[in-house]
């Protein structure tokens, strides 16, 4: 493989259930390939069969695909380095270990649960942290060959040095040192013949030619076994990129259990793909300007690792809309439209209502689209409102002045011929000027005569051209009624 291209992998353990946190990243393993020109690869890790979820793999699939990260290589589209699915790699694994076992890095170990069990009690009693004692590390040639000749179920164990020190360095935590000592000699080849995923996972970096290895921060404290995996197999050890974890508050891990949203989640909640794989992308990363929007090829070119915070990110769903706010600002109007209808629709059936005018009105006051059916919940009936809303004090208005506004605004309406906002704003504007009153005066009362709500998406000028002549005009009698 052509050791300047750069490959990275996103290899998750299919549990049915990929978070925000996952997805994350999986968004900087792909933006670390693409901005470098390389290879995205995915590669499920499974090997851990006890957590397998049916039809997980898919859901990884799906919403890798839905979030607009397309992998290069993967179990359904092959490549050259495949299978890229852990459980169907496991024939390969067994020879490598033989081959540290050879080289003096990796041993066989013979102890039966028992003894383990026994070794683990000795150490809880007196404090000590749960590790392999060594007691085979230093079996004889002879010894090791009569127990295998004998089919004494064995394992294979990393021989880490236990003198010294192993330094790593992380492009995110920088160099990171550890006393060899406080290793634990790590199983990498089970009793069964099967590699642990600590063993499995390095050797499928390597043999993938992974040269960025981008996962959580978790794995910080594995690394250094990995590193001497490297070392002992001399082959080059990968970029680490290790990231913090997405938080919910100070204290709590984005997840499942607590019921925090997926991607498909946020989608669901009338959050738009790209706006969540952009805020995603602000999880743990900072841009180098102010600005914070940016499509997939704008975080392509930006994306840079030195941005990625040691610090955990907290969730932030106000922001999380937003950015939101800001896509759906960005969409043509005719999209706006096509996209937001069937919020629309959940409370306004009316065939006769202008979705292009409703469209204007809603576009620059959506930050989620959940939010419109609320927002025009009074377009098809005028709900039974109190007329203590016409009180306002910043308009300077009340009961009275209402009644004698809207007395004034049904003749002025009813003379409007071409009903446009235009000529709606021009009727009343006359009126203003010819009273000689307050601008609110005016239009305070007719916002609630035609929506009956303290909080309307845009006053009443452009409500009333919505409503239509007929039923803006209604409605100014029904309230001049109510407050007689
Ligand atoms: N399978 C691991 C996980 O889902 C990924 C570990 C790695 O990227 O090295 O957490």
């Amino acid at each position: 493989m052509d050791s300047k291209i750069v490959r990275t992998r996103f290899a998750p353990s299919p549990t049915g259930y990929m978070h925000i946190g996952n997805l994350r990243t999986a968004l900087f393993t792909y933006l670390i390939a693409k901005k470098n020109g390389g290879v995205f690869i995915l590669r499920i890790e499974d090997t851990d069969q006890g957590r397998y979820v049916e039809g997980a793999v898919d859901i990884i699939y799906k919403t890798l695909r839905r979030a607009g990260l397309q992998w290069d290589e993967g179990p359904d589209i092959g490549g050259p380095v495949g299978p890229y699915i852990q459980s169907q790699r496991m024939g390969m694994f067994k020879k490598y270990a033989e081959q540290l076992v050879e080289s003096g890095h990796a041993y066989y170990c013979f102890c039966d649960k028992d003894r383990l069990e026994e070794m683990r009690k000795i150490q809880q009693a007196s404090g000590m942290p749960p590790k392999y004692d060594g007691h085979c590390r230093n079996l004889s040639k002879e010894e090791v060959a009569e127990k295998l000749a004998a089919g004494v179920p064995y394992v294979i164990r990393q021989k880490c040095p236990t003198e010294g020190t192993t330094t790593f360095h992380d492009e995110v935590f920088g160099d990171i040192t550890v006393n060899n000592a406080d290793l634990d000699d790590q199983i990498l080849i089970k009793a069964d013949g099967m590699p642990t995923y600590n063993f499995a996972n390095v050797v499928d970096d390597h043999t993938m030619g992974i040269t960025h290895v981008i996962r959580g921060n978790e794995y910080l404290s594995s690394t250094p076994k990995y590193t001497l995996l490297y070392e002992a197999f001399g082959w080059e050890i990968p970029t680490y990129i290790h990231v913090s974890p997405v938080m919910k508050n100070a204290t709590e891990k984005l997840s499942k259990r607590n019921g925090d949203a997926s991607f498909e989640d946020l989608a669901a909640k009338g959050y738009l793909d790209e706006a969540i794989v952009n805020y995603i992308a602000l999880l743990g990363w900072a841009p180098k300007g102010e600005n914070e929007v940016f499509t997939m090829d704008e975080l392509i070119r930006e994306f840079d690792v030195s941005g990625i915070s040691k610090s955990p990110a907290i969730f932030d769903p106000l922001k999380l809309k937003a950015i939101n706010g800001a896509y759906i600002r960005r969409l043509s109007p005719e999209k706006f439209v096509e996209l937001a209808t069937p919020y629309i629709r959940q409370t306004c059936k009316r065939e006769d209502v202008d979705m292009a005018l409703l469209g204007n009105l809603l576009q620059p006051r959506t930050e989620v689209f959940t939010e419109i059916p609320e927002q025009i919940d009074f377009i098809d009936a005028l709900p039974d409102y109190d007329i203590a809303m016409y009180t306002h004090k910043k308009m300077k208005t009340n009961s009275e002045t209402a009644l004698a506004a809207l007395k004034e605004i049904l003749p002025a309406l009813e003379a409007v011929e071409d009903w446009t906002m235009d000529n709606i704003h021009n009727a009343l504007f006359a009126l203003i000027e010819r009273m000689g009153v307050k601008n609110g005066t005016i239009l305070w009362p007719l916002r609630v005569a035609v929506s009956g709500k303290q909080f309307t998406p845009g006053g009443g000028i452009e409500l009333s051209e919505i409503l239509g002549k007929e039923e803006t005009l209604a409605r100014i009698r029904k309230g001049i009624e109510k407050l007689s």
